[in-house]
């Protein structure tokens, strides 16, 4: 699974709140994503997050 997170970010970090060991707002005020070792089980929430994005900049591939 491969996250990519899109320049509409604007940092307010809802995605962080649903799963902070994947998703960090930078001092830049843009999220990180950690999909490292993710797995289906994961995908649920990451699917969560991308769906409560108020700007829908979260993108899953695979
Ligand atoms: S929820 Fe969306 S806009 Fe907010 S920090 Fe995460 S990726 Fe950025």
């Amino acid at each position: 699974m491969k996250i990519i997170i899109g320049d509409a970010c604007t940092g307010f970090g809802v995605c962080e709140g649903i799963r902070p060991d994947v998703f960090e707002v930078n001092d830049e005020g843009f999220a990180e994503a950690t999909d490292e070792g993710l797995t289906d089980a994961d995908r649920e929430d990451i699917e969560y997050a991308a769906s409560q994005c108020p700007t829908q900049a979260i993108r899953i591939e695979n």
